[in-house]
């Protein structure tokens, strides 16, 4: 019998969080986060009955939906059989994971190291790129994110960086292709292929190509603005990387496990890294669960000599049985199908016809259940609805179209002026449909600072 008290109002539960946690990414007294009493599916509500429609999948993570019930019962019977044991043990649960995972990631991605989330899965690819090339540097992107601990933030192309940028030591930024908004004023699709992928080879020439260790690419940048690069980008890079001893890290953080309609992004391209970083979608969430796949050629690399990298809770049974009912799951209901066909027949749809009635919709760009939705002052000018990293007042019309989208039972993730509609995988389409009716009637309130 529990002997926590259990709060029953919404009150209760505020009053305890603002004793005791400190929120990430928050202004402590300038927070009121809502008091959430359950989930499932695709909703979560509220103590005082507010269900809320879940288009953000919370960090973009639900894929499966909240509360399955094969990923709780599983949870709930590895916990009775071993609850915990070192990384160092081989365990039926953790091999398990790591072979339905190798058994999806493409080409020959096949040994997977588990870390406990996203960050720790990029600062260990990195890692094994400078080990396995004995170079120092690594080229990211701008317009990209790769996670909050000390390598990853500096590794991010966007404004989270800025107040931790202490030690960027070996990284240099470059420009991915982004017609919308891009440096290299292209006019056709393939052209901003070509320069942008002109202007990567340049920087590795700058740089010294003996010098790098790797790029590393989030496969479609996701918080960033969910951009989908043109068809030949990412086997461009590829071949740049081989021609110059490169290793490819493609960060599936957030894009792969389904979200794009295809287990990873990078089969949309029909590329294969050397190193895949995963977390988010391979369990949903509900143990904290990320790993990098490795090529044989790098995981050979450490074959006689020891890899120096790895946590307490490396591989932490809980998170690797929720793993496996997730991808079992996955494949048994069509969950990965759904997404690709929501995509192309309802919320594509859905959110291009949105576009073509409200001016403040300035772009509608993604694939699978993995959308953005620009909002611009000016179509034309495509000054956007917020200045680039606005806070405070300079921020005041998104948070009134978050607080309208809200309002209308919807739950969005919404990073600067875009409203991102990331709904779980699994969503129907009765919801998909309820959730851009809602969209539809929050955007009237953009649409009022639009030209
Ligand atoms: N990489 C990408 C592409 C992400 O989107 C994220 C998180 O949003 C991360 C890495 C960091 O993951 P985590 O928050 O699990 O450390």
């Amino acid at each position: 019998m529990s002997t926590q008290p259990v709060p029953t109002d919404a009150a209760a539960v505020k009053a305890a969080d603002r004793a005791h946690v400190f929120h990430s990414w928050s202004a402590q007294g300038l927070i009121d986060p809502p008091a959430v009493a359950g989930a499932e599916g695709s909703y979560f509500w509220d103590y005082d009955g507010n269900r809320y429609l879940d288009f953000s999948s919370q960090l973009v993570n639900t894929n499966i939906g909240h509360q399955h019930p094969k990923v709780v019962a599983a949870i709930q019977e590895q916990a009775a059989r071993l609850c915990t044991i070192a990384p160092g043990f081989a365990v039926d649960v953790r091999s398990e994971a790591a072979r339905l995972i190798a058994g999806r990631t493409p080409g020959d991605l096949d040994k997977i190291f588990f870390t406990n989330g996203g960050a720790e899965a990029v600062e260990n690819a990195v890692r094994m790129a400078r080990l396995h090339t004995g170079r120092p540097k690594v080229l990211s992107a701008y317009r990209s994110y790769h996670g909050a601990t000390a390598a990853a933030i500096n590794l991010t192309g966007d404004p989270r960086r800025w107040p931790s940028d202490t030690a960027s030591a070996g990284v240099v930024r470059f420009w991915g292709p982004f017609r919308y908004r891009s440096p290299f004023h292209a006019e056709s699709e393939e052209q901003e292929c070509e320069r942008a992928l002109r202007h990567l080879e340049d920087t590795i020439a700058f740089e010294g190509p003996g010098t790098i260790a790797a790029i590393i690419l989030e496969t479609v940048p996701g918080t960033a603005g969910i951009m989908v690069p043109p068809p030949g980008y990412l086997p461009g890079v590829r071949a740049l990387c081989d021609r110059y001893g490169i290793v490819l890290i493609l960060d599936e953080v957030m894009a792969g496990f389904g979200r794009t309609g295809r287990w990873f992004a990078a089969d949309h391209f029909g590329v294969v890294p050397d190193l895949l970083t995963f977390a988010k979608g391979v369990n949903s969430g509900y143990v904290p669960l990320g790993g990098v796949a490795i090529s044989a050629e790098i995981a050979a690399t450490f074959e006689e000599r020891p890899y120096p990298g790895g946590l307490t809770y490396s591989g932490h049974p809980l998170a690797c049985a929720s793993a496996v009912a997730t991808i079992n799951a996955m494949d048994g209901e069509g969950i990965v199908e759904n997404a690709a066909r929501i995509g192309e027949d309802v919320l594509g749809p859905g959110l291009r016809e949105l576009a073509e009635r409200h001016p403040s919709v300035g772009d509608v760009r993604g694939l699978g259940v993995f959308w953005a939705v620009e909002l611009v002052r000016d179509r034309r000018t495509r000054e956007p609805l917020v200045p680039y990293a606005a806070t405070g007042e300079a921020n005041a019309p998104m948070a009134a179209v978050t607080a309208a989208i809200k309002a209308a039972g919807l739950w969005p993730f919404v990073n600067m002026n875009r409203v991102h509609v990331v709904p779980p995988c699994t969503i129907t389409d009765e919801e998909t449909k309820q959730g851009l009716a809602a969209l539809d009637e929050a955007l009237t309130v953009a649409d009022r600072y639009a030209a």
